[in-house]
């Protein structure tokens, strides 16, 4: 009999958890997934995690199903000289295992719209979002005072809550309330900085010596995301590979100086996956589940009602020995599709279909969009957010496509192994940490799909098509590594215990300088 190691235990801390968005109450990416799961398993380690975020206008809308109630009124911030009133909702993230506390932020002025960062009417940032995530931040404050609960740890996400640590430097450096708080900043892509115009300094109510170079400014701007980086007691990303990457400048996106210096508080803790959530076993949006038994009995009928209802879904005709390249992604540069230009006619040559389901860059929408009239058997395309078709996808494709330029950690293939469908990716950040090479295989790791090293078009074919000569000639070493991709354990309690030892380390180390 197989005994499970024991489960570390920490002293139960207070954490305050700031992400901007929150699955189910909103999402553009990963870090909803992220910032929903996450706290889950903080408190499954025994601590009282937190979330703060905005409440944006769709949330609370009635076919959204969520609860809100009041908690807090009309808490005032003075923004340059104008007067801004918010108010505090409560909610909750409620599963069979945990409970997790939710405030939201509202505020008519800043958040009461449709988009999270960026104005669906023009597609552009809002001209505000300065002002928007420093409401944000300040509002973090206050929560915890209002309530009298002091957190041991602020736990910050992305440039939308880079100005805590901060804040907590400069102007609260002596509030005997936060004396003890210490602050992780994560770091989910970095080539988001929220960075504004040096006329944003004043508004922030920080002492002039931070806006400096080894401060918040980033050639002559503020950069938010800077601020979470120079002032936070710990830095992590979402990887191993790209906290190292990111020290480059290939990939430092101008900040590698800084986390270069700061590589001793910089640290690499690969995200996991939502298994209430993302399960062939019990996910509720595809058409028959499945587990990674069935498949050991040779049984893969399930999986192939799911190809088939994907197929249908996307408006593509169904066959057997077709494979289904499947692709989720925000339609930007970075994900890749540049490279899929290229060769996306090879695809479909060697008789094989691709879905794609994304929104974003219009380039791609009209590139998606041409394909599809010209292979109308072959490419199926949705453009917007489609949660359930999502899950479709991942369970429905035979192979999952991620051409990444860079991916800090990336989710779906993670999620694509878990469903038994094998990923084809580029080898960075947090796909170079989670997929195994066919080619790179040992007696002891078997592979779990297919990757390659260069950005380029080629390199990118070369493993298509090896990936397809696999799962047409030889099915064998195909189940064996849908098989062992669903066998790896992409479980949030082990990157869980990760966070919970930083918050203990650096709890434990003296307060560092004040600014
Ligand atoms: P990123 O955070 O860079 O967008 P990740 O791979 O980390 O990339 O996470 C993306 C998450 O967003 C996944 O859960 C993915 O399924 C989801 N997603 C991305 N685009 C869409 C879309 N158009 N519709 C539904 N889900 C999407």
């Amino acid at each position: 009999m197989t005994t499970l190691p024991p489960r570390p235990s920490f002293p139960p801390r207070s954490v305050l958890f700031l992400s901007t968005e929150v699955y189910p109450y909103a999402k553009t990416g990963g870090l909803a997934d992220v910032s929903a799961a996450l706290p889950q398993a903080l408190r499954e380690l025994g601590h009282d995690v937190r979330v703060l975020m905005p409440k944006y206008g769709f949330i609370g809308e009635k076919k959204q199903k969520i609860h809100l109630i009041n908690r807090l009124q009309g808490i005032e911030y003075k923004i340059g000289d104008r007067e801004i009133y918010t108010n505090i909702k409560s909610s909750a993230i409620l599963t069979q295992k945990t409970r997790i506390q939710m405030y939201l932020l509202e505020s008519e002025e800043y958040f009461q719209r449709m988009g999270l960062y960026v104005d669906p009417a023009t597609g552009k940032d809002y001209s505000d979002n300065d002002e928007r995530f420093l409401v944000y931040a300040l509002s973090a404050f206050e929560l915890c005072k209002r309530l009298l609960w002091k957190p041991d740890i602020i736990h910050c996400n992305d440039w939308q809550g880079g100005l805590v640590p901060a804040l907590l430097r400069g102007p609260l450096r002596n509030d005997p309330f936060f004396k003890d708080t210490k602050t992780v900043f994560t770091i989910h892509n970095l080539a988001y900085q929220g960075n504004f115009p040096a006329t944003t300094f004043p508004k922030l109510g920080l002492p002039r010596e931070m806006f400096a170079p080894d401060g918040l400014e980033f050639f002559g701007q503020v950069s938010y995301l800077k601020s979470g980086i120079a002032y936070a007691d710990a830095i992590t990303t979402v990887s191993e590979t790209y906290a190292e990457e990111i020290r480059t400048p290939e990939f430092g996106c101008g900040m590698e100086g800084l986390l270069a210096k700061r590589k001793r508080d910089l640290h690499g803790i690969l995200n996991g996956i939502d298994f209430l959530i993302w399960d062939p076993k019990s996910d509720i949006n595809i058409v028959r589940n499945y587990s990674v038994d069935r498949f050991l009995a040779g049984d893969f009928s399930a999986k192939e009602a799911c190809k088939k209802d994907l197929c249908f879904a996307m408006g593509i005709p169904y066959r057997e020995d077709r494979p289904v390249l499947g692709m989720i992604a925000r339609l930007s540069d970075q994900k890749g599709f540049d490279l899929l230009a290229e060769i996306v006619d090879k695809i479909f040559e060697a008789d094989a279909q691709l879905v794609v389901l994304g929104e974003g860059d219009k380039k791609y929408v009209e590139l998606f969009t041409k394909l599809q009239k010209k292979y109308p058997e072959q490419m199926g395309v949705f453009f917007g957010f489609h949660d359930n078709l999502a899950h479709k996808i991942e369970a429905g494709s035979d192979i999952f496509l991620m051409p990444s330029a860079y991916e800090p950690c990336g989710l779906n293939q993670m999620y694509s192994m878990h469903y038994g469908t094998v990923p084809i990716v580029r080898k960075t950040g947090g796909l170079a940490d989670t997929v195994i090479d066919s080619d790179a295989a040992t007696s002891r790791t078997r592979p779990t799909g297919f990757t390659f090293e260069k950005y380029d078009a080629k390199a990118f074919w070369k493993a298509i098509e090896r990936a397809l000569k696999a799962y047409r000639k030889d099915k064998n070493l195909w189940h064996e590594m849908q098989v062992t991709g669903m066998k790896r354990d992409f479980s949030w309690d082990r990157s869980a215990v990760k966070y919970a030892e930083l918050y203990e380390k650096i709890l434990s180390e003296q307060p560092v300088k004040k600014h």
